[in-house]
């Protein structure tokens, strides 16, 4: 039964074997990205939202930082309309890439 294997690869979410690549922005990886509101680092994912599906056929997510800090809350998307395009930061509005994980 192959396809049952799909659900129980740990770590993976139902969404995330669907896309082509897939991308590393999981959840409690930190990014090395300022805190908006007390300018530290570094950023930790709390929360990978699935969002919607592209027109590429790629998987959209909401992706949900906190500081480590004072515990801000900021968020991003990745795959923002199309694959391997991340959105910006909502308070911070910096874009994070592959590049700023720790
Ligand atoms: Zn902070």
């Amino acid at each position: 039964m192959f396809y049952n294997n799909f659900d129980n690869v740990q770590g993976e979410d139902r969404w995330g074997m669907v896309g082509k690549t897939g991308d590393p922005f999981r959840e409690d990886c930190q990014l090395n990205l300022p805190c908006y509101q007390c300018q530290q680092v570094p950023l930790v994912i709390a929360e990978r939202n699935w969002a919607a599906t592209n027109n590429d056929d790629s998987q959209r997510y909401q992706i949900v930082v906190s500081c480590e800090h004072c515990g801000a809350v900021d968020y991003f998307t990745v795959n923002d309309g199309r694959e391997g395009k991340n959105g910006k930061l909502r308070h911070s509005h910096r874009q994070p890439t592959i590049e700023d994980l720790i």
